[in-house]
């Protein structure tokens, strides 16, 4: 268990003063967990990273791993270790030099590196690689290497700072499951930060999702994705509709997010009672599904995403908009 207890991180900088890249943050993460932090530029996801890394200092609060407080401990001293974004390999070593070299670090015995950078080159499977440089490698295979190198002196935490934005989009994909199964494997605790809302979904068991140095909410995909606590998180994550409104009988005023793939549209108005009409005002071809945008009296417009199969309706068509009771969330400011 990593224990994160109102941890906060200034900084001080020469135009700005000081700068709280944390907050007061609060948060306990599971020993096989696969958890991540994700959250837009600047939220303070990369700092909370490396405060439990121990490349920083917290301004005030605790981290403690296992029973563990590590505090006062340099980044080498905790059961911890790190997958950068850059891999950071050293280039004029072999790949099994590469994974060697925390173990050598830690003096392991001569005979025990070979047989667990063969172990961890196997895992990520990059056997009969061993002899190669980083530069004969694709950025995919390098990023195993960058993985196996952390992974080999048996880390009880694995930290990875946004490790998959250098590749293309579909060896991106193919890394997440790769990822997800590394950590189901080693059965070891992987955090992960991230922006991107849908790697996150993909991922996860848990997500905290965090803004201006504050975790707004944490729970797992689905749960964030269906109960959003904030506007903040409804529109962060996946697509929501935010619809202003009153509370029947009282005079407050309220905001309700629906998900597009909830909402339905059909031709009309034809009689039968809709909750609101509008006319098509964009239509987004994706494939399996279509996203419709419609515009609302008052300038208001709601965003439909159909199966393609479906009915299929044009700019300008005059459109009945509906949604089943109940799927609609009543959101905090
Ligand atoms: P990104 O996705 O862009 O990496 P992030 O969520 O990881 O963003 P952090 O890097 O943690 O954000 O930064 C949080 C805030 O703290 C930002 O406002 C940043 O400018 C500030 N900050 C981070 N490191 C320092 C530093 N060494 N000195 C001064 N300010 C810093």
């Amino acid at each position: 268990m990593i224990e994160v207890q109102r941890v906060s991180k200034a900084f001080i900088t020469r135009d700005a003063g000081t700068v709280y890249a944390l907050k007061s943050v609060s948060v306990e993460i599971g020993s096989n967990e696969f958890f991540t932090l994700l959250g837009p530029s600047g939220c303070g996801k990369t700092t909370l990273l490396r405060l439990i890394g121990g490349f920083d200092r917290p301004t005030e609060g605790a981290i403690r791993i296992g029973a563990l407080d590590v505090a006062g401990l340099p980044p080498q001293k905790r059961p911890v270790n790190t997958v950068f974004q850059s891999y950071a390999l050293f280039p004029h070593m072999t790949v099994a030099e590469n994974v060697a070299f925390g173990l050598d670090m830690q003096d392991w015995p001569e005979a025990e590196i070979a047989a667990r950078v063969n172990e961890t080159l196997q895992l990520v499977r990059l056997d009969g690689f061993a002899a190669r440089k980083p530069s004969q490698l694709s950025g995919g295979q390098q990023q195993r290497v960058a993985l196996a190198r952390a992974l080999a002196p048996k880390p009880s935490v694995l930290l990875l700072d946004e490790p998959l934005s250098a590749l293309d989009l579909k060896l991106r994909k193919e890394m997440q499951t790769e990822l997800k199964r590394l950590q189901r494997e080693t059965g070891i605790a992987f955090i992960l930060v991230t922006h991107d809302q849908e790697e996150a979904l993909a991922m996860s068991d848990r997500i905290a999702v965090m803004r201006d140095g504050h975790i707004l909410q944490v729970g797992s995909p689905r749960e964030i994705y269906d109960n959003p606590n904030c506007r903040f998180v409804a529109d962060f994550i996946g697509e929501a509709n935010l619809i202003p409104g009153d509370l029947l009988g009282r005079s407050s005023s309220i905001t309700v997010t629906v998900r597009p793939e909830r909402i339905s549209i059909r031709s009309g108005p034809n009689g039968k009672p809709a909750r609101i009409e509008g006319v098509v005002s964009g239509v987004t071809f994706l494939g399996l599904d279509t996203l419709y945008e419609v515009a609302l009296p008052q300038g208001m417009r709601l965003r439909a995403r159909l199966r393609d199969s479906e009915d299929r309706f044009r700019h300008g068509d005059r459109v009945a908009v509906d949604w089943p009771d109940g799927v609609e969330r009543q959101l905090a400011n």
